[in-house]
């Protein structure tokens, strides 16, 4: 946020940018900030900041797991397997077992990721098997489950939270139910409308979220006219680059600001400088 004062950003609601860039009309350096999920961690942390600065906001939230108060699995398991990696254990065998299936041993961490993932997504397994694979990795990872649970960890803002954000100035917006992506019409169309209409009973006097960010950034042809269908007006994807007037409204790309970027990085971002060359990752 200091990085953006200085360079005099024009810091705009989502809804203005998008219109301003479309029409041509966008101030320069013109900004527009959007947070994924909905974590604890945005109200504790990134709120408080972005008052400060007086910055609007988007979040895009997905609602299933800020109903029932549990961690989002689909974005535990990457982070419990990253935690492994740097511990240096493979938990390859312990993974295989718990999914039923062998796992190679000494597969390196995307792999290793990618299949859980799809492990989660097509054999939809219960909380009970959920919670298993996650106490697996965590153990791998010489991690306390337990204790981590109960630190919060990958934990969603509750509803009455979510609630209080947006009263503080904070647009909410559209992120899918369960955090997933379903390959069939009906099932993810019922994704982006029982998001919305959770949204919307979390914070009534919000005007309907039309904005979407696609989970995990997986997004793919077939997705836009369903989106369409479901009267979104635009969509993120966690492609880096700088959106300008062609870009096309439902894969518009952003900087994923992490702790991967550091601050040089960053400032050739925001100056404009960084995307006239190619990224390192
Ligand atoms: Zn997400």
């Amino acid at each position: 946020m200091d990085t953006l004062r200085q360079h005099r950003c024009s810091v705009l609601p989502l809804d203005e940018a998008l219109e301003r860039l479309y029409s041509g009309q966008l101030p320069p350096r013109a900004v527009s900030l959007t947070f994924d999920d909905g974590g604890r961690d945005f109200r504790l942390r990134a709120l408080p900041v972005l008052k400060e600065f007086g910055y609007p906001a988007v979040v895009y939230l997905t609602t299933y797991y800020s109903l029932h108060s549990q961690p989002v699995f689909n974005l535990l398991y990457p982070y419990l397997v990253w935690k492994c990696s740097r511990a240096a254990t493979d938990p390859s065998t312990a993974i295989g077992e718990t999914m039923g299936e062998p796992v190679q041993a000494g597969a390196d961490y995307a792999a290793l990721t990618a299949r859980v993932l799809k492990w989660l997504n097509t054999q939809d397994p219960t909380a009970d098997q959920k919670h298993r694979m996650a106490r697996v990795l965590a153990t791998s990872a010489g991690l306390d489950y337990e204790e981590l649970l109960a630190s919060g960890v990958m934990r969603l803002m509750t509803p009455d939270e979510v609630r209080e954000v947006t009263e503080q100035g904070i647009r909410v917006e559209l992120h899918t139910h369960r955090h997933r992506t379903p390959k069939t019409e009906d099932l993810f169309r019922r994704e982006v409308r029982e998001n919305r209409e959770s949204i919307m009973r979390f914070a009534p006097h919000q005007s309907k979220p039309v904005h979407f960010c696609y989970p995990s950034g997986h997004h793919s042809d077939e997705l836009y006219a369903w989106l369409e269908a479901e009267g979104v007006c635009s969509a993120t994807t966690c492609k880096s680059g700088l959106a300008n007037k062609s870009s096309y409204r439902l894969t518009l790309p952003r900087l994923i600001d992490t702790s991967h970027i550091d601050e040089l990085d960053f400032e050739g971002w925001v100056t404009g400088a960084s995307h006239l060359v190619p990224r390192r990752s």
